[in-house]
């Protein structure tokens, strides 16, 4: 039987965004705490991923942090853990190290690609930082590029190739967190078509060309390319525990952060939330907050997250973010609710999701030029906010405008239901 050996009162399981913060919160509240990961040198934090098709030295500062913990910590590298039971973690072929608690922050991996002669030369399963840096050398400007897949990752994909002179197209195949509201849609392909980008829903059934990616064929189309791309969706990576799995196959939480399984936390993309009113969801898109909250409840804290979740994007110079379900995801839970939504403008637009029989505002999704103050407020005006109180509340309609005309126009078709 492989030796047991103490190694901290926390032991955080990666040494990603959400595991750092973990170690990082355990520091701080004076709790022994070590930090585990499969990699001899986890990647660093990110700025983004189409930050990488740019050479590297003009890429955004944020790319280019090192993984810097505020607090030296206890860390040990290339060791993967392969099960974690109450106060135990597994690792492969060595010893099971003990702690008081685990927190689990294995983050999310690329689902693979399923297309028909995607590893053809000149084609590229953007799944790696690696591939992404491949891609932005081996296709520079004036190409055709077509790219297929998830859709807010693939519009900054194509937006990086619009800028350096190339040619792109995108099919998108599926959208995470979920699908933006029609006007919200509306809005972001005509931001697109702008720069020459044409965004049409579909899937490419098959890449073809004699020695090289020539063309790709999608819904009975061909259509000609010098190079493809794929953006694959990112799905939960578990470590195997004792509980069952989460719709995404993540690994269960409830608002503590607390898995099954007890003395065991879970953050960021690996977690998937209990009761999370967009059933699925994980915490990847809040690496830092959840590892913040998991590394405190693990030292003894008992602070509690939301159902509430917000992500937000950058794409053509506009501010994307989205807090709470939409009206489709809501309406699978069997809630009873109406949408309101508008393009105000040709770079803005707001939808607002809202039970029928209360007016709650649950659900937000704004899109606005970048730095405009609604999509920064928006994660506020999910919730326990109304149609009332964001048409006329106290967060002051000048600072919200796009929410609170939106609201109004809410009020007008709920208060004729
Ligand atoms: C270059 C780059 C650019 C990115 N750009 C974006 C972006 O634009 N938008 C976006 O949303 N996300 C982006 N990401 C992803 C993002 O970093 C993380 O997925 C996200 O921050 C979630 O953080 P996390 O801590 O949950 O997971 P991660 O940061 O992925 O960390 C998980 C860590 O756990 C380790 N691990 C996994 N399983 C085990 C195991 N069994 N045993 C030991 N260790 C294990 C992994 O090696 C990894 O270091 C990018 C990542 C990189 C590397």
């Amino acid at each position: 039987m492989a030796s047991s050996v103490p190694v901290a009162r926390v032991l955080v399981v990666g040494a990603g965004t959400a595991g750092v913060a973990a170690a990082e919160e355990c520091s701080r509240r004076g709790i022994d705490v070590a930090v585990i990961d499969r990699l001899a040198k986890p990647d660093p934090p990110w700025g983004s991923w189409p930050d990488l098709l740019a050479p590297p030295g003009t890429r955004s500062a944020a790319a280019a942090l090192p993984l810097r913990p505020a607090e030296p910590l206890d860390s040990i590298f290339e060791t993967e853990v392969v099960a974690v039971r109450r106060g135990e973690a597994v690792t492969a072929g060595g010893p099971v190290l003990r702690a008081d608690s685990i927190v689990l922050a294995a983050g999310s991996r690329f689902e693979p690609a399923v297309v028909q002669g995607v590893r053809r030369p000149g084609s590229f399963v953007l799944d790696s930082p690696g591939r992404y840096a491949e891609l932005g050398s081996a296709f520079g400007s004036a190409d055709r590029v077509l790219i297929s897949g998830e859709g807010a990752r693939g519009l900054q994909v194509a937006e990086r190739f619009s800028t350096s002179g190339a040619k792109a197209s995108l099919i998108v195949s599926c959208w995470q967190p979920s699908e933006p509201s029609p006007p919200v849609l509306e809005v972001v392909s005509d931001a697109a078509l702008e720069r020459g980008i044409a965004v049409a829903p579909g899937k490419v059934d098959r890449v073809a060309g004699l020695t090289r990616a020539e063309a790709v064929l999608a819904g009975g189309e061909v259509f000609p390319c010098d190079a493809f791309a794929f953006v694959p969706r990112r799905v939960p990576r578990a470590v195997p525990l004792d509980a069952p799995p989460g719709r995404s196959g993540g690994i269960l939480v409830d608002g503590t952060l607390r898995t099954r399984v007890p003395g065991v936390f879970a953050a960021g993309g690996c977690a998937e939330l209990v009761g999370c009113l967009r059933p699925g969801s994980t915490l990847g898109a809040e690496p830092s907050m959840s590892g913040r909250v998991a590394g405190a409840n693990s030292a003894g804290a008992s602070v509690r997250i939301g159902p509430v979740r917000s992500w937000s994007s950058r794409v053509f110079g506009l501010s994307w973010s989205k807090t709470g379900p939409g009206a489709p995801a809501c309406r699978a839970l069997g809630m009873d609710v109406r949408e309101v939504g508008r393009r105000w403008h040709a770079h803005s637009a707001c939808t607002l999701t809202y039970e029928k029989k209360t007016g709650r505002v649950v659900g937000t999704e704004v899109i606005e030029p970048a730095d405009s103050p609604s999509a920064a407020l928006a994660p506020w005006t999910a919730g326990s906010a109304t149609l009332r109180s964001l048409a006329y509340g106290s967060l002051g309609s000048s600072d919200i405008s796009l929410i609170s005309d939106t609201a109004r126009l809410g009020l007008i078709s709920w208060s004729g239901c």
